[in-house]
């Protein structure tokens, strides 16, 4: 068990700005329930859903005071009863948590644990849960994207989207990416793209449908739907796919676009996963670990008393190369 009551983890008394993400020192160690593993946590991944949580303007909204962060790593340091596939000293990353994430320690349900293989540093574990679960929910669960097809992973340098170049690149499609920086394009290419495209060039989207030769995508991977969804309809191959992964805001499209190519737009909400969805997932990533194609690639690094200055960033400062994370 651990051996302190309590703990440094970021508390949010109100909704708002960065700042309200507050370093405390004397939060207690959570304590584990019926089927609960306690986790002293070493990295966890900064999502942009949690700044729009900690802003009040998401459709689901914590009991305030709350800890943001569902994606950590570390060890396992205590297990609730009930508990039999975890045992303390397990190297684990999560899938979501109890307690919070930004934290010294967290309580997650034994079902959201998973095993981190020893090739695997805490950074990059706290680099998978929610982008690689909705990278393949949106790539295979809704898109159904199938070896052969070409798929376009349109915001490739994040989270998510190094996630799906990797999964794609495994399971057979041709892998186009977009970033919007050099150092982002690198990085997509080294992942599982084949091209890479800068989607702050102008005329980007024409050098996209060159590199198909003029036939269009059958999947778009899609990280900023208010702006990209017109031209996505018009990249489609006929009976293409968009997944609506990212969005933040609306726009306006022409629906003779999704009729003349018989295609679909698609939503994607990682939290919806089914237990047997996740389960084929997480089987999936276990397998891309231990055979070395599954890489999580970490990007900027915060400590824990610069959460806000984090979740200002990931909004406020273009240019991902990775996955954000905080470490404590
Ligand atoms: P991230 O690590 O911050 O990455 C953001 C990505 O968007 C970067 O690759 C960025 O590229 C790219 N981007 C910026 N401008 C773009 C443009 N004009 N066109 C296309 N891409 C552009 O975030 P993330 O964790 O990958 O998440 C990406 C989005 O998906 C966020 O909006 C997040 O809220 C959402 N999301 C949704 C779900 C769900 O279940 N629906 C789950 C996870 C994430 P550069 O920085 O190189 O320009």
């Amino acid at each position: 068990m651990a051996s302190h009551k309590f703990m440094r983890a970021v508390r949010v008394s109100e909704f708002g700005a960065p700042s309200v993400l507050k370093l405390c020192s004397d939060v207690p160690v959570p304590q584990t329930g019926h089927r609960e593993v306690l986790i002293r946590v070493h990295a966890c991944g900064v999502n942009p859903v949690e700044t729009y949580i900690r802003a009040g303007s998401y459709a689901r909204r914590p009991t305030l005071p709350y800890t943001p962060g569902t994606d950590v790593a570390g060890d396992v340091v205590g297990v609730g009863e009930g508990v039999t596939a975890w045992k303390i000293g397990d190297r684990v990353f999560t899938t979501s948590t109890e307690s919070g994430g930004y934290a010294e320690y967290t309580v997650a349900k034994d079902d959201s644990v998973h095993r981190l293989p020893d090739g695997l540093d805490y950074k990059q574990g706290a680099a998978i849960g929610i982008p690689y679960f909705t990278a393949y929910r949106a790539l295979f669960d809704k898109a159904h994207a199938k070896a052969g097809e070409t798929v376009l992973i349109h915001g490739a340098s994040g989270g998510v989207g190094l996630a799906a170049c990797q999964l794609a690149r495994f399971l057979g499609l041709t892998v186009l990416g977009t970033a919007g920086t050099q150092e982002g394009m690198e990085l997509v290419l080294k992942n599982g793209a084949h091209k890479v495209f800068n989607h702050r060039e102008k005329d980007y989207t024409d050098k996209i449908m060159e590199a198909t030769e003029g036939r269009g995508v059958h999947v778009i991977v899609e990280m900023l739907s208010n702006v990209n969804l017109s031209k996505d309809l018009q990249m489609l191959a006929y009976g293409g796919r968009v997944t609506i992964v990212g969005s933040r805001g609306s726009t306006e499209i022409n629906p003779r676009d999704i009729m003349v190519k018989e295609s679909s737009v698609i939503g994607v909400a990682v939290f919806f996963a089914t237990p047997e969805e996740k389960s084929s997932c997480a089987a999936l990533l276990s397998t891309g670990m231990g055979d070395g194609w599954l890489c999580p690639v970490v990007g900027r690094q915060y400590p824990l008393n610069m959460a806000a200055q984090a979740h200002h960033d990931i909004i406020e400062s273009p240019g991902a190369a990775g996955k954000m994370v905080l470490t404590m």
